[in-house]
């Protein structure tokens, strides 16, 4: 299959919502990552997507719409708690998950009884799914595993050859997936962290758990209740391991290493002076916003750098850091050393 290059124009994006109206495939950029687009309510267009991704099939996947008005059919209700949300952070980086109604497909829930509807901010995301004219089920574009893509020549990278086209539509602008809540169950409970952080998330709901897949690894035997934060992911070939310390203590260890050739540092701007390794940097240590925005670009170039061995200064955890630090965790398949 020829995949085509469309471009951010009227008539292109005019071009992706036919593919996607006859049940084609179109990755799409979002204001999180670009998104393997499909008709949500065609289950055999859904069907596609897993198979372009290699994505397992118990993992559903997230609806995008164009307008609040046309979430209500996808769900059994809309309690106040799930409109208050909306309301604050929609349009935007934040996926509520509700108990779905029957014209949600098996394919995009994955056998769940729930749905997870996502309004993005980007205004090109929203034309697409205007020109489609239905809800649009999305995935992040990448080869199931590896890190998500963040612009178009990442996504083509991953892609070429297993869909319709991809949408040229520059830079995203957050550059990790947005953040999942779920209101099924009978606390709110945050299920991925992304760029709406829990404090916001407090803010509207009082109360809110955080499952315990967000920051670390689930127990042998434990279901998880995302099924997508139970997989290693967005993970370079390299072997990476996140290194907890002060930036001198990570300049000692990395000292010690002994064959230095294919061993990186992914550091923050402006330690590649003082660490005595190759490096690649991942935004300002003060700064989440500029780590959230590099970290799969990074991860993808450390890739084409020809590393092996990554060792990974850590970062906080506070605030938007809770979705850099959940998303490098995965990278690392969870290898953390505290110095
Ligand atoms: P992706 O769009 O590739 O980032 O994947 C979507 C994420 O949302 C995965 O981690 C899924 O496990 C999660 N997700 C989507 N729908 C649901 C749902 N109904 N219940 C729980 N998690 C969901
Ligand atoms: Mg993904």
């Amino acid at each position: 299959m020829q995949t085509l290059l469309l471009q951010n124009t009227d008539q292109d994006i005019a071009c992706a919502g036919e593919i996607l109206r006859r049940g084609g495939l179109v990755a799409i950029p979002t204001e999180t990552v670009y998104g393997l687009a499909a008709n949500a309510l065609d289950g055999a267009a859904v069907a596609r997507i897993f198979v372009a991704k290699g994505r397992p099939q118990d993992n559903p996947l997230i609806v995008h719409i164009s307008d609040i008005s046309q979430w209500r059919p996808l769900v059994r209700d809309i309690p106040d708690s799930a409109m208050a949300l909306a309301k604050a952070y929609w349009p935007g980086p934040l996926t509520i998950i509700l108990p779905k109604s029957d014209i949600i497909p098996d394919e995009v829930s994955a056998g769940l009884d729930t749905v997870a509807v996502r309004f993005p901010s980007m205004r090109t995301t929203r034309r697409i799914i205007d020109a489609a004219g239905v809800p649009l089920a999305a995935p992040s574009a990448n080869l199931s595993g590896s890190p998500s893509p963040t612009c178009a020549r990442h996504t083509m990278d991953d892609m070429r050859g297993r869909i319709d086209a991809v949408l040229d539509g520059g830079d995203c602008n957050f550059g990790v997936e947005s953040t999942v809540v779920t209101l099924a169950t009978e606390v709110p409970r945050l299920l991925r962290p992304g760029a709406v952080t829990p404090e916001e998330l407090r803010d509207v709901l009082g109360r809110l758990e955080i499952d315990e897949a967000v920051m670390g690894k689930l127990k042998e035997g434990v279901k998880a209740a995302s099924p997508g934060m139970k997989y290693r992911h967005y993970s370079p070939k390299a072997e990476v391991t996140i290194v907890k310390s002060t930036l001198e203590a990570f300049c000692r260890f990395t000292e010690q290493v002994r064959d230095k050739s294919e061993v990186f540092a992914l550091c923050f701007d402006g330690e590649q002076n003082t660490i005595p390794l190759s490096c690649v940097t991942y935004g300002r240590e003060d700064d989440p916003l500029t780590q959230s925005h590099r970290l799969f670009t990074a991860l993808r170039e450390l890739d084409e750098r020809g590393a092996k061995t990554v060792y990974a200064r850590c970062p906080s955890t506070e605030g938007v850091g809770m979705a850099v630090y959940n998303r490098l965790l995965r990278a690392a398949g969870f290898h953390v050393v505290i110095l």
